[in-house]
């Protein structure tokens, strides 16, 4: 037996960094596991299916819909993406963290199915270098960037029902406050009932 390990969400706008700084804490943090979502997108190129997303279609996805295997799902630009639920559970359950990167409507619904989630909103430090960010990019069309910097607007007015906020103006400033908060999450007491009583036989 073990503590169950910490279910960490991370969300931000498109562009924010919030693939980045996740490859950086993972590397970090041997412990973590990615959760990779399930959506009814096309994939970018140089995506690939099973690694970055699991793509599928409409019928399928609304399918497993009826059959409930999503912690959480969300429609987000006309499209489904979700979290398949087996895998975060039995990641859990082994003691082992996983790590979501999903949306605000999304996290809202992880928050509500398991409250002692960790929640991490990750935004840069304006809409102009958002901007910025995602021109950059050269993977969205104007319609597509504006509909982004809008909706990055729309959210901040959620950042709040998060448990940590991370700017994310300079990279390497925004890995090391990140891992710090999951270092700290990491020894809350309430969460080491296993830890907790192997040290009462120790000490016994
Ligand atoms: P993108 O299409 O740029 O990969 O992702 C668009 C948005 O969907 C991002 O905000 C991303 O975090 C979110 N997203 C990706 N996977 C999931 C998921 O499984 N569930 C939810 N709710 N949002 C997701």
């Amino acid at each position: 037996m073990s503590d169950s390990g910490l279910l960490i969400v991370v969300s931000g706008p498109s562009g924010a960094g919030k693939g980045t700084i996740c490859d950086a804490l993972r590397q970090r943090f041997p412990n973590i596991h990615y959760s990779i979502s399930m959506t009814t997108r096309n994939p970018r190129p140089g995506e690939v299916n099973g690694t970055n997303y699991y793509f599928t279609t409409n019928e399928h996805f609304e399918e497993l819909l009826t059959q409930d295997a999503f912690l959480e799902h969300a429609k987000v630009y006309d499209h489904y993406y979700g979290t398949p639920k087996k895998y975060v559970y039995q990641m859990l359950q082994e003691g082992k963290h996983i790590m979501l990167e999903i949306d605000i409507q999304g996290a809202m619904q992880v928050k509500e199915k398991y409250p002692q989630c960790v929640l991490i909103y990750i935004v840069p430090p304006s809409k102009a270098v958002l901007e910025a960010r995602l021109r950059g990019r050269h993977t969205d069309s104007d319609e597509v960037i504006a509909g982004r910097l809008a909706k990055a607007s729309a959210e901040l007015e959620w950042i709040s029902k998060y448990d940590y906020l991370i700017i994310n103006d300079d990279l390497n400033t925004a890995i090391e406050d990140a891992a710090a908060v999951l270092q700290a999450e990491e020894k809350k007491a309430d969460r080491l009932t296993h830890r907790i009583a192997v040290l009462k036989e120790q000490y016994k």
